[in-house]
């Protein structure tokens, strides 16, 4: 990883219409940065936004409001031929293995379709590029003439990354990527995505509920909670040194391998749902459900700020 800030969200929103004039605010005033080479984890409950975040950070969604920057220019997507070049750069791999892989193209038609939309080799060179990328997740050259039916959920996992890597990008949005998949299935599949950032210099965001994997895939982890982001640091910082009372419940939830300490461990229950993101509570967004709510809490929304060196959290008692 490197200090370089690859992709960046100022202020970033996200919101969709819903019937009634009404808005749904799925991402809110967002400020986080991405370094090259790094794995930022992002984690909260579902519906917090962390997908809308994701899918707006590679283009497949125009903010609302705010800035997305990369490397340090920002990007303009309502030019088309920015959001082109920009497809380039971003790719996403889809949790559900199975629902994004068109099922009546060939594996070797989805792999190198990218590459014919972006115009990149000749056809000669493009079957030469399949037949690599399959080596390189881990499946056969044969493969490329078969359909993704007859693969299992780890296989078409697999083909959704050679996918995503065949147009060379540098920032991948790795939305969910294991949930869809067997337990066995699922350490395979983070170990190749561990060992091609390595080999291939990638960035990722790595979108999950499982705090574990988070943790062990990940140099720095931001929580989200009703499309802001609350805290964010190192990934061993944030285990050992939790600040958000939300990002607290949420660890406490974390199962402990040793059973002795499982057994000792007090876990926070966070009561009542998380509100509405049509209406959003005043104040902190958290304050509906937070233990430590004062009046202060519930008139004004606290700011990221950082707490500790490379540590953000968003809360008035830190
Ligand atoms: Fe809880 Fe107040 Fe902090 Fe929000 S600002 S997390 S309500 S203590």
């Amino acid at each position: 990883m490197t200090n370089e800030v690859l992709v960046q969200a100022q202020d970033l929103c996200k919101y969709f219409k819903i019937g009634g004039g009404r808005m749904l605010h799925a991402v809110e005033g967002v400020n986080l940065e991405i370094h090259r080479g790094e794995t930022l984890g992002l984690v909260g409950e579902s519906g917090c936004g962390k997908s809308t975040l994701g899918r707006t950070l590679m283009g497949i969604y125009k903010p609302t409001k705010g800035k997305l920057l990369y490397d340090g220019k920002e990007v303009d997507l309502s030019k088309k031929k920015e959001r082109f070049a920009f497809a380039k750069k971003a790719q996403i791999i889809f949790q559900d293995p199975y629902a994004s892989l068109d099922p009546r193209m060939t594996v070797g038609s989805i792999i190198a379709e990218g590459m014919e939309i972006h115009g990149m080799y000749d056809e000669k060179r493009r079957r030469e590029r399949v037949a690599e990328l399959l080596d390189i997740v881990g499946l056969n050259r044969e493969h490329a003439n078969r359909f993704p039916h007859e693969f299992s959920g780890g296989q078409r996992q697999r083909i959704g990354i050679a996918r995503a890597l065949a147009i060379e990008p540098e920032f991948i949005v790795c939305d969910e990527p294991i949930s869809a998949l067997d337990v066995s299935i699922q350490a395979q599949v983070i170990n190749l995505l561990h060992e091609l950032q390595e080999k291939m210099g990638l960035t990722y965001l790595f979108i999950a509920h499982d705090l574990n994997i988070v943790k062990y895939i990940s140099d720095r982890i931001a929580v989200m909670y009703l499309g802001s982001v609350v805290e964010l640091a190192a990934s061993d910082e944030l285990y050992a040194n939790t600040l958000h009372p939300y990002s607290k419940a949420l660890l406490s939830a974390v199962p402990i391998p040793d059973p002795h300490k499982e057994a000792q461990k007090q876990r926070q229950i966070i009561d009542g749902d998380v509100p509405s993101p049509i209406n959003k509570p005043k104040g902190c967004a958290f304050s509906s459900r937070c233990p430590l709510a004062c009046d202060k809490c519930r008139e004004a929304a606290p700011q990221l700020r950082e707490a500790a060196p490379g540590h953000y959290v968003a809360c008035h008692l830190v």
